[in-house]
């Protein structure tokens, strides 16, 4: 059996085939060690890693391993799930939101980073837990889709109310700028701090990949990256605010795997 790892910074995602199935497996990144041990107990594999902690998942395997690029990998593994939907897309732009987020501009031949942002995945989580004291993502994830953002954010509408804005109302001036300097984080539902939380990353990963998508002259933008995993909150913030900023959103089914889809493909070669 051949088997792609990518281990990134939260949660080490696998690909392998099974009876001519592509299946996929995640863990936490804390379960590293009983990874490599489930590793180690299997016959006749052949394994590629790939993503930031793949040389230490490395150190702890019986047999030896490849290792492909992180950003190889993905481009990949992405490329496959595109002809897998269908999707004939050649030049575009693909935002991978994990922990951070990183940008790249894909074309037929080449894939390069054009540049990435600290809000990511990891931000969801740290400010969440920062403001509500809410640790666990699919805890995080429901309550924040059921909350309003209006006591917490500033829209460009409000700030030009009673004339027409020279920009769509609907974006927003300020992301936590319409906080009441008498409302204290108490008398704030946990469910708006994390619609707050969560409408901010997606708003900013939305805008720096259109940015990009303009740089490259490319409409479309990929998304992929486990923060979307069911996040149908992010996933609507990120596609409206990239409509409406002028580009074609896409959501990969299963894109959170395709670092560990490219690590599949390259061992399998
Ligand atoms: P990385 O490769 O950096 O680990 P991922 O693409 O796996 O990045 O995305 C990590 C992000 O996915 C986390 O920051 C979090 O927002 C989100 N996430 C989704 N499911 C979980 C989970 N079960 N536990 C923790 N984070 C999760």
């Amino acid at each position: 059996m051949n088997i792609g790892i990518d281990a990134g910074g939260t949660l080490i995602k696998v690909a392998y085939m099974k009876n001519d199935l592509l299946e996929f497996e995640k863990f936490p990144i804390a379960d590293l060690e009983q990874v490599a041990s489930w590793i180690n107990g299997l016959d006749n594999i052949k394994i590629c890693t790939t993503g930031g902690k793949a040389t230490f998942l490395k150190s702890l395997l019986s047999q030896k391993a490849e290792q492909i690029v992180e950003f190889e990998a993905t481009s990949s593994g992405v490329r496959y799930l595109l002809a897998t939907c269908g999707i004939t897309e050649e030049s575009y732009i693909l935002t991978n939101v994990g922990t951070g987020t990183s940008i790249h501009h894909i074309n037929k031949s080449e894939q390069q980073r054009v540049g990435g942002t600290g809000v990511g995945g990891g931000t969801m989580m740290g400010l969440s837990q920062l403001l509500t004291g809410i640790t666990d993502y699919d805890s995080i994830v429901p309550l924040a889709a059921k909350g309003i953002r209006d006591r917490i954010d500033l829209k460009v509408s409000q700030i030009y109310k009673g004339t027409v804005p020279p920009i769509p109302g609907d974006l927003t001036a300020s992301n936590f700028g319409n906080v009441d300097p008498m409302v204290s984080r108490t008398d704030l539902e946990k469910e708006e701090l994390l619609a707050s939380v969560i409408g901010m990353v997606g708003e900013t990963v939305a805008t720096v990949s259109v940015l990009a998508a303009g740089q490259y002259g490319v409409s479309s933008v990929v998304f992929i990256g486990s923060s979307f995993i069911r996040n149908e909150f992010l996933k609507e913030v990120v596609q409206s605010y990239t409509r409406l900023r002028g580009a074609n959103p896409i959501f990969l089914e299963n894109g959170e795997y395709s670092g560990a889809i490219g690590a599949l493909l390259h061992v399998s070669k």
